[in-house]
């Protein structure tokens, strides 16, 4: 498939049983030595992203592209360059989740939200989903995206656990600028740029 541009971002025209089973296959393969990130745009970041060239960057070399909006869909129809549909990553994640068959559990870290919401979510996860296991979670101080020894803490506790996957929720464009910087340094297959998707689990 060819990737979709609209407002300056290059979107994938996929629909959830297709991002889903694309990052199957990167869960269940080997570890490579840059973890692969996926984005969810929506409006707000098309904002953003007008006077953010580092969130531009982030997103142009996104391995996954997914339109969280509607009105990201709908624009995409009306210009004539129909996305299928609109694959949020607060409905990706538990997809994620369910679809974990492996023999092995699924590895997460859940990366965000206040300190405290990121143990209920895991709670809740490992009641809903057997084959999910949160090996850990970590909540950064306010501020940390400019501080060193803040960020180096943040990829040693990741290559602590080594999880398959990372769950981002530091909020846009955090999440988006931090994985794209650290890419190279995370100890995960997989990270997902998950906005309030954390604090959703926790319920
Ligand atoms: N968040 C965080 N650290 C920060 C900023 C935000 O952990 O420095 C968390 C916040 O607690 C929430 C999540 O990021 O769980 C998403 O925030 P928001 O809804 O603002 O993000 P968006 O949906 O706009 O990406």
């Amino acid at each position: 498939y060819k990737r979709i541009p609209l407002f300056g971002i290059e979107i994938d025209p996929l629909r959830m049983p297709e991002a889903v089973e694309m990052l199957q296959g990167w869960l269940t393969n080997e570890r490579s030595p840059t973890a692969r990130y996926v984005v969810t745009p929506n409006v707000d970041h098309t904002v953003l992203l007008q006077s953010s060239a580092p969130l531009r960057a982030a997103y142009h070399d996104a391995d996954v592209v997914l339109a969280d909006g509607w009105p990201v869909v709908m624009a995409s129809r009306l210009l004539g360059k129909p996305l299928p549909e609109r694959v949020t990553g607060s409905d990706l994640v538990p997809a994620l989740f369910a679809g974990a068959q492996n023999k092995a559990p699924l590895k997460t870290f859940l990366l965000g939200a206040a300190p405290g919401v990121a143990q209920r979510a895991a709670v809740n996860i490992h009641r809903q989903y057997e084959n999910v296991q949160v090996v850990s979670t970590y909540s950064p101080p306010l501020g940390f995206e400019n501080d060193t020894a803040e960020n180096n803490n943040i990829l040693s506790r990741i290559a602590e656990v080594e999880p398959d996957l990372l769950i981002i929720g530091l909020g846009a464009p955090k999440q988006e600028t931090w994985i794209h910087r650290y890419r190279h340094q995370v100890a995960a297959k997989v990270a997902i740029c998950a906005g309030a998707t954390i604090d959703f689990l926790a319920g």
